[in-house]
């Protein structure tokens, strides 16, 4: 018999009553340091005191009341993600995959609404992924998540991330942009180089196509700047956010230059709860703490400190470990052993991680972790290692 809650997770069996900055607790009475995040989702920790307290003030005030009338809180969202951002505009939606989706729709009218409607086709990269809609799976290259869901959308291909030949192949008067993580996530934490994100701005302009970065993972402070594409100085034209957005209350976003959003006008896309007062309240909260001075710098110096550490915990056990890939909070441990296997000994031992492709281990603190915290987190992952060693 089906369980009452759809079958479409294997489920680690914890459950947790309540989080406190870094650190969740479970119903068993366990305590757990969480370098997961939710996937990179809980931005700022768990019940960070700022978020509550406006989230709270926002539930006693109004909840919601559709894209039908002015919203002030998303006004003031938006206005702050543009003033902080290449983006001269914002729409606002409830999920990473929504986010994409919207993305890829802006790419797709900006050619329509220019005279060139058969300009359709989306070039994207190997590793990747955008989520679970019909259109993210096509654009994502995960052959597993989309058998047995019918005829994908068309207008897809794929070329080998990081492969600027191949890119260059692929594109043609029919391309409507270049699809790509500045770094991958759920593929292994593969950093894109300046390099090759300069090449695609370059490659993307000379044919006519837009580009869009999907930001959901490794964007809202991840890296250590409020956006990955920060780090290259090559700006998309369309960006996804979402994860890191609300940390933890669902909002997701398309932001868009003038030009990229060039043919969007009322009515040709929406969202019922898209930006609602919840959303923007908890947006606007998660903005307030990481554009205060001195974050992304501690941000900075955490991930170098991370870093260093996790490059000494690989070398400690070579057996179990080969190398770290990443960039600021957003790491990756590429594993020798099975990287799920690792997962469970670490959460054993008392640190949440998360798996990726790749046979990848990701450690994604929250971005208001401490070095203390770190070095707790390191003394767990060398417990768990040592014995995954034997
Ligand atoms: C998680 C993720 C998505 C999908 O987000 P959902 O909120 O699960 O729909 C899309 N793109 C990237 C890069 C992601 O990491």
């Amino acid at each position: 018999m089906v369980t009452s809650v759809m079958p479409t997770y294997g489920r680690i069996d914890i459950a947790f009553e309540r989080g406190e900055g870094s650190y969740l607790y479970s119903t068993d009475g366990r305590r757990y340091l969480d370098f997961a995040s939710g996937i990179a989702t809980n931005s700022l920790g768990h019940a960070h005191p700022h978020l509550v307290a406006k989230v709270q003030e926002q539930a006693g005030k109004l909840w919601h009341v559709s894209n039908l009338y002015n919203i002030p809180e998303q006004q003031r969202f938006a206005d702050r993600l543009v003033a902080n951002s290449f983006a001269d505009t914002c729409f606002f939606c409830n999920s990473g995959a929504e986010a994409m989706e919207g993305a890829l729709k802006v790419a797709r009218k900006y050619h329509f609404v220019n005279g060139d409607a058969d300009r359709e086709e989306m070039v994207c990269a190997t590793g990747s992924f955008h989520g679970r809609t019909l259109a993210t799976l096509s654009a994502g290259d995960n052959d597993k998540y989309r058998e047995g869901f019918g005829p994908r959308p068309g207008g897809f291909t794929h070329v080998a991330f990081g492969n600027l030949n191949e890119m260059r192949a692929a594109m043609s008067d029919k391309t409507a942009a270049i699809v790509v993580e500045p770094i991958q996530g759920e593929g292994g934490i593969n950093p894109a180089t300046s390099e090759y994100l300069q090449a695609l701005r370059e490659i993307a302009d000379e044919f006519g196509a837009l580009l869009v970065f999907d930001e959901v993972q490794c964007g809202m402070g991840r890296t250590g700047h409020l956006f990955a594409y920060e780090i290259s100085g090559v700006a998309p034209d369309i960006m996804a956010l979402a994860k890191g957005l609300g940390s933890g209350f669902p909002v997701g976003a398309v932001l868009a230059s003038e030009k990229g959003a060039s043919g969007m006008s009322p009515g040709t896309h929406g969202s019922t709860y898209g930006g609602n007062p919840m959303a923007m309240a908890a947006g606007n909260a998660v903005l307030d703490v990481m554009l205060e001075d001195g974050f992304l710098d501690t941000v900075q110096k955490n991930g170098t400190y991370l870093r260093q550490q996790l490059e000494a915990v690989v070398s400690r056990h070579p057996k179990v470990l080969e190398s770290v890939r990443g960039t600021g909070l957003m790491q990756g441990i590429k594993c020798v052993k099975p990287n799920l296997e690792l997962m469970t000994a670490t959460r054993e031992a008392g640190l949440l991680t998360v798996v990726a492709g790749d046979n990848v281990l990701r450690i994604l603190p929250p971005l208001t972790v401490s070095k203390g915290e770190i070095d707790e987190a390191v003394g767990y992952l060398d417990t768990a290692f040592a014995a995954a060693s034997d």
